[in-house]
């Protein structure tokens, strides 16, 4: 194999990946027009299902912009050997390894802030706005945009100046060390997000005494849970839409609601989507994702501990001496069609958990309350409802509601 041929296969495989979300966004878009299935009749008027037919129009335009100006700029990137010249830049600016891979990572992190700016700046104050869903000021977004780009840059140096290390001590081994560095932070960070990474963004605090309190202490009795961390989050500070997660294992579990989901439902129907969460958490969904990303990780680090001291990868890119950074650069790119198999695979898992969490919701006399509860979301953020099978397998990490609504009569029926 010829580094001449690796980069055609970087090349082909950005393509690859371009055409098949393309194709499947234009086969969503062809099932816009379907009836609506008979579960959700009525969810919207007409003057409302033109408005959302609209708002999914001019998201799939701005996402189709996105699409093609990331890979021109992509292609373009890997064609013309511009990574292997930064690297010489780099190596000409320091000869520590861990400078050159601080100032990569850099460049990287400011390359796709900069590529993805002009679109999230004009989804949040234009599309966003015009629905009446963006709460987000100018301020906040700003501020975020900083907070979120310091964060990924500390922790992706980081984290690559770490396994850099190993690899520099260990050798061949160092991917079994470094595997267990990333079990530590996934650990860690699963521990610790609501505690270090959400205050960040968000203000949290537990939910107060008073009837939904009440309401929800006397459920979670009921499906014999003792849970005492029910939080409830500053949302409506970026948008109107609302949701509610369940996050952390051992003594760091909690069920966080968005103060824009109280608005929104009933005391019954938040009853029912937080039952929705506790089934996440009877089911240990949370310890499977973890466990899943472990494995990923392992087998990640694995193979490219077979190809790091090749000269091919850095070549491909255009380097013109041994990078340990230009090779993690192009094992990156190499992962694309592995991640375009994994990625529904995953997606598959996930909606079967979603079913099991909305079962165990309606096992527990919440059936009515979830199916009511996501109806009034759904028709809240002008949710498409007819996405098309092949869209909706490949990357709906939830069934789409009238699937989940069908299970959950379904499920009652049987009872
Ligand atoms: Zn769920």
């Amino acid at each position: 194999m010829s580094a001449q041929f690796i980069l055609y296969l970087l090349i082909g495989f950005v393509l690859l990946e371009a055409l098949v979300s393309g194709i499947l966004s234009w086969l969503n878009g062809t099932w816009m027009s379907h009836p609506i299935p008979k579960v959700l009749e009525g969810l919207y008027d007409e003057e409302k299902y033109q408005k959302q037919q609209a708002y999914m129009k001019e998201n799939r335009r701005v996402g189709r912009i996105e699409s093609i100006v990331s890979t021109v700029i992509t292609v373009a990137l890997l064609a013309s050997g511009a990574f292997g010249w930064l690297d010489n830049l780099f190596k000409s600016m320091t000869p520590s390894v861990y400078g050159q891979i601080c100032l990569f990572a850099l460049f990287l992190q400011l390359f796709c802030t900069v590529v993805e700016l002009p679109f999230s700046y004009y989804s949040t104050f234009v599309i966003e706005e015009r629905y009446g869903f963006n709460k987000t000021t100018h301020r906040t977004f700003w501020l975020d945009l900083l907070k979120g780009f310091m964060l990924s840059f500390v922790l992706t140096a980081g984290l690559v100046c770490i396994i850099y290390w190993l690899y520099d001590k260990i050798g061949d081994g160092f991917w079994l060390w470094a595997t267990g560095v990333c079990v530590v932070l996934i650990v860690f960070f699963s521990l610790f997000y609501s505690n270090l990474i959400v205050p960040l963004f968000n203000k949290q605090k537990p939910l107060e005494q008073g009837e939904l309190r009440t309401a929800i202490e006397g459920a979670l009795q009921a499906m014999g849970c003792r849970f005492k961390d029910i939080y409830v989050i500053d949302g409506s500070k970026h948008s109107t839409k609302a949701n509610a997660y369940f996050t952390g294992f051992g003594p760091k579990k909690r069920i966080v609601l968005y103060d824009t989901l109280i608005e929104q439902l009933t005391t019954d129907e938040v009853v029912a989507v937080l039952s929705h969460e506790v089934g996440h958490y009877k089911h240990h969904d949370t310890l499977k994702t973890m466990f899943s990303s472990i494995v990923t990780v392992g087998v990640y680090l694995y193979v490219f501990s077979l190809m790091v001291s090749s000269p091919l990868l850095p070549e491909a890119l255009g380097g013109t001496a041994p990078s340990f950074v230009l090779s993690m650069v192009a094992f990156s790119q190499l992962l694309t069609p592995i991640q375009l198999i994994l990625d529904p695979l995953m997606n598959c898992v996930s909606r079967k958990a979603e079913y099991a969490a909305d079962r165990f919701a309606t096992k527990h006399g919440h059936g009515e309350g979830l199916i009511s509860g996501l109806k009034k979301l759904s028709a809240h953020a002008l949710s498409n409802l007819t996405p098309h099978p092949a869209f909706v397998w490949f990357s709906y990490s939830h069934p789409t509601l009238a699937q989940r609504i069908t299970a959950i009569l379904e499920n009652q029926k049987q009872q």
